[in-house]
C-alpha cells in the first residue's frame, strides 16, 4: 500500500485552488509564490480524488453540495457494479417456490443492485445466456 496523499492548496493571491503531489512553491494558476506553508483546503488519495477535490474546492459554496451529490452519482456504478454471477444467484433466490422468476420478482433485484438496467434487457440476456425459458409473459424459468 502506498501512502500516496496530494493536496488541495488555496492561493492568497488569485483564490483559486490547485491540486499538487508536494507542498508547491507557487500557485500554478498566477504564478504568485507562495508561503513556507501553505494554505491547503484539503487532501486527496488519489488522483482522480484529487481532481474533484479540487473541482470541489473551486466551486461557490452555494453549488458544492449538489456538485458533489453529482459526483458521487457518476462514480457509484464503477465501483458497484455487480458481477454477473451475484446477479444469478440473487436472481435464483428471486424465484419462488415453483421456481418461477416473476417481472416484479426480477424488478426487485435490479433495485437492490442498485442497476439501471430494465427487466426486459436483463432477462433478454439471461435468456441469451440460455440460463432461463420465458414461461409465460413477464414470468421465467432457470433451466437446471
Ligand atoms: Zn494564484
Amino acid at each position: 500500500m502506498s501512502e500516496e496523499r496530494w493536496m488541495v492548496v488555496r492561493c492568497a493571491s488569485c483564490g483559486r485552488c490547485t491540486g499538487h503531489r508536494k507542498a508547491p512553491r507557487t500557485c500554478t494558476r498566477c504564478g504568485q509564490s507562495f508561503p513556507r506553508d501553505p494554505d491547503v483546503v484539503s487532501y486527496a488519495s488519489s488522483a482522480g480524488e484529487l481532481q474533484r477535490a479540487v473541482a470541489v474546492a473551486n466551486t461557490p459554496e452555494e453549488l458544492r453540495e449538489e456538485l458533489t451529490a453529482r459526483m458521487g452519482r457518476v462514480v457509484e456504478p464503477e465501483t458497484e457494479a455487480p458481477s454477473p454471477a451475484s446477479l444469478l444467484d440473487a436472481l435464483r433466490e428471486a424465484t419462488d417456490a415453483s421456481g418461477v422468476l416473476e417481472h416484479s420478482a426480477v424488478h426487485a433485484v435490479l433495485v437492490a443492485k442498485g442497476m439501471g438496467q430494465t427487466v426486459e434487457d436483463l432477462m433478454a440476456m439471461v435468456e441469451g445466456e440460455g440460463l432461463v425459458i420465458r414461461s409465460g409473459h413477464g414470468r421465467w424459468q432457470f433451466i437446471e
